[in-house]
């Protein structure tokens, strides 16, 4: 690894590039290393209070969730449909590999109380799920895109910050690992993309799209992909899919339109800004920890998209908190580096 300057001040400019590692877990102790993906670092910039009940008390909301649970099973669908074209076989045999892994999926993801008879109408229903796949499997297929990689999780060596203990007040260095998993890198038109998948129930507007110019995970996958995997590209593909029921009257949208497509670009120093704002994050998720001090929102993010999970337990006394945390929440630990799939890329990484 090279002697980059460790983070130490949050205003500090001198950063090294992202570094491949190629054997992570030898180079570098990963049980002392600050982990790092989209998701815990999003929740800390929302609220760090959410960040602490979420990755420091390891409660989460009983029952899984009907919105992720759904958007995983597309996913495998769709990666499914994706590997069996990459190995030549015909449309109509990918379709139907992709669709038996989406049911696989989806069975496994979703709360039991969707997969009854009774929610079969419901735009989160099995049905619905194998409409819109197939319709974006058949929207998708005339732009003839080629897939140099589908499915990629990765483990992206970020550099190191430098903290003074509170108690002795000697410095300590602590690695930056950035993990994720990049949906595709494809080709479309003699341009290579890396490719990210968006479902979502809300109308998949030009406004929504633009949005993801400042998506945390979709800039690190790019940086990700370019480092890793040395794919020579600075632009990002958003695959839209909007989730809406099958509509009962004439003059809805029609299928073709539930999918939309956004390119993205990003200069040499706007991933460099990614990357030192990412090991900002870190710092101060290092600083928090130090203190055991977190910041609740009292704000936007308590009541956004039908309120934050976590609202009961904020809003209850701290007294009758832990009761409430027995009866309304589950324990469960955020353990990204021990995917099976980032395991399977770390030792991918060591024939880089
Ligand atoms: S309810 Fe508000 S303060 Fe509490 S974790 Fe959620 S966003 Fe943070």
């Amino acid at each position: 690894m090279s002697e980059a300057t460790p983070i130490t001040e949050l205003n500090v400019s001198d950063i090294s590039k992202p570094e491949v590692v190629k054997n992570l877990a030898a180079e570098i102790d990963l049980s002392k290393a600050i982990i790092v993906d989209a998701h815990l670092l999003k929740t800390y910039r929302a609220c760090e209070m959410k960040f602490w009940w979420f990755e420091e008390q390891h409660v989460i909301a009983k029952g899984k969730a009907a919105a992720p649970g759904f958007g995983i099973a597309m996913h495998s669908g769709i990666e499914w449909f994706r590997r069996s074209k990459m190995d030549g076989r015909p449309y109509n045999d990918a379709l139907k590999i992709g669709a038996g892994h989406l049911i696989h999926s989806y069975q496994e993801s979703m709360p039991s109380e969707m997969q009854q008879e009774v929610m079969q109408d419901d735009k989160r229903s099995l049905n619905n799920a194998l409409r819109i796949y197939q319709g974006y499997c058949e929207h998708y297929e005339p732009f003839g895109l080629r897939f140099h990689y589908i499915e990629i999780p990765f483990a992206l060596y970020l550099g190191q910050i430098r903290i003074a203990s509170l108690s002795s007040g000697i410095e300590e260095s602590k690695d930056v690992v950035y993990v994720g998993i990049i949906d595709g890198v494809l080709e479309m038109r003699d341009r290579l993309y890396v490719n990210d998948l968006k479902t979502t129930s809300w109308v998949v507007s030009e406004q929504w799209l633009e949005g993801f110019r400042m998506d945390q995970g979709l800039c690190g996958y790019t940086i990700a992909a370019r480092e890793l995997l040395g794919v020579d590209t600075q632009y990002a593909l958003v695959h839209g899919i909007w989730v809406q029921k099958e509509p009962k009257t004439k003059g809805a949208k029609p299928l073709s339109d539930y999918f939309k497509t956004k390119e993205i670009y990003w200069s040499d120093s706007q991933l460099a800004q990614w990357h030192r704002n990412t090991l900002r994050t870190a710092y101060r998720i290092e600083i928090s920890r130090q203190r055991n001090d977190w910041q609740e929102d009292w704000g936007q993010n308590c009541g956004a998209f039908g309120g934050c999970s976590y609202r009961p337990l904020c809003a209850a006394t701290p007294e009758f908190r832990s009761r409430l945390i027995d009866l309304d929440y589950e324990r469960a630990v955020w353990t990204p580096l021990e995917d099976e799939r980032l395991q399977k890329m770390s030792m991918e990484a060591q024939n880089l």
